[in-house]
């Protein structure tokens, strides 16, 4: 049976380390500070925020919140924004995604200025990340990478492949996993005969946002396999893209879901918000 690979552990161990280094911040008269913009009211949304808060508040991270009305307009909210990106007193700026449909999403995480982009998507930020340069690096992916290396598992040389391409989890995810000296395949919904591809993975990850598609035919005898799905079913279980039942018995190492990547995101966050200071 594979080794469980506890995303609520080692989260929880980055955020009492974030702790500290926020303690020692503070003494030194610095205060990290995240402002966290919202606009309309999804139940979703709200619930993400609020957790978001909840780690920066636990943390000792400041958190400004702005609660904007679903009618709020593209010009309304790139002026605060543009506040928000002259306040020296703010170091990160996150804007909760989906944004309302009359809101150009990419117009809003360009407004960002790269070094308050805490959620790592402004495209300098992905830019950066391609050649190699420092930068953030969006929340998720990240967290695979603190996954894999807190669990001792290796990843330099190691066959990886990575099924999905979104620019916030599939495309850097490869990137990182090429950092970490992986050889990488990236697989999609157009990939022909995607079994044969993901059997060559030692590290198998896979963000298709289709419930339990990926089953023990996906995955060679042995593999790591990170899930980054999330699916609620008609019993408001959760579940991810692994069938994780049929998988885990061939495996070697495994996310369950909850509690392996999704705690990682925040805790990334957090992160990237203490660096912001910096
Ligand atoms: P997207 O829908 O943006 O991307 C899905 C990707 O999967 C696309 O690249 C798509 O290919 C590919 N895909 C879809 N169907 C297939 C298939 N049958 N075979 C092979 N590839 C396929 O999703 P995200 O990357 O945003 O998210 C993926 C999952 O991760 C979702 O369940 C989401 O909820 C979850 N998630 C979890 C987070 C966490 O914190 N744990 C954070 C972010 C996401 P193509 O490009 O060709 O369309």
């Amino acid at each position: 049976m594979a080794n469980i690979i506890d995303g609520k552990a080692i989260s929880a161990q980055i955020k009492e380390e974030l702790k500290e280094k926020v303690a020692v911040m503070e003494a030194e008269g610095r205060q990290v500070t995240l402002a966290v913009i919202q606009v309309g009211s999804d139940p979703a949304s709200s619930v993400y925020v609020g957790n978001k808060k909840k780690a920066c508040a636990y943390i000792g991270i400041r958190s400004l919140s702005y609660e904007l009305e679903e009618k709020t307009t593209e010009e309304e909210l790139l002026v605060l924004i543009g506040e928000l990106n002259n306040r020296e007193d703010v170091n990160g700026i996150l804007v909760q995604l989906p944004l309302p449909s009359h809101i150009e999403e990419d117009k809003i995480i360009k407004a960002i200025r790269p070094e308050k982009d805490v959620d790592g998507f402004h495209p300098q930020s992905v830019g950066a990340l391609c050649i190699g340069q420092p930068g953030f690096v969006s929340c998720t992916p990240a967290g695979i990478i603190q996954l894999l290396k807190r669990s001792g598992i290796e990843i330099a040389g190691k066959e990886c492949v990575v099924v999905g391409r979104s620019n916030i989890v599939g495309k850097p995810m490869a990137l990182l996993l090429l950092r970490e000296n992986a050889t990488v395949t990236v697989a999609h919904s157009k990939t022909k005969d995607l079994k044969d591809v993901t059997r060559r993975a030692d590290i198998l990850v896979v963000a298709v946002g289709r419930p339990k598609m990926i089953t023990k035919e996906y995955v060679k005898e042995g593999a790591v396999v990170i899930d980054v799905g999330i699916h609620r079913n008609a019993g408001n279980k959760l579940c991810g893209d692994v069938d994780y039942d049929d998988v885990a018995p061939i495996c070697s190492a495994i996310t369950p879901v909850p509690g392996g990547v999704g705690p990682m995101t925040i805790a990334m966050l957090m992160n990237n918000c203490v660096e912001s200071i910096k």
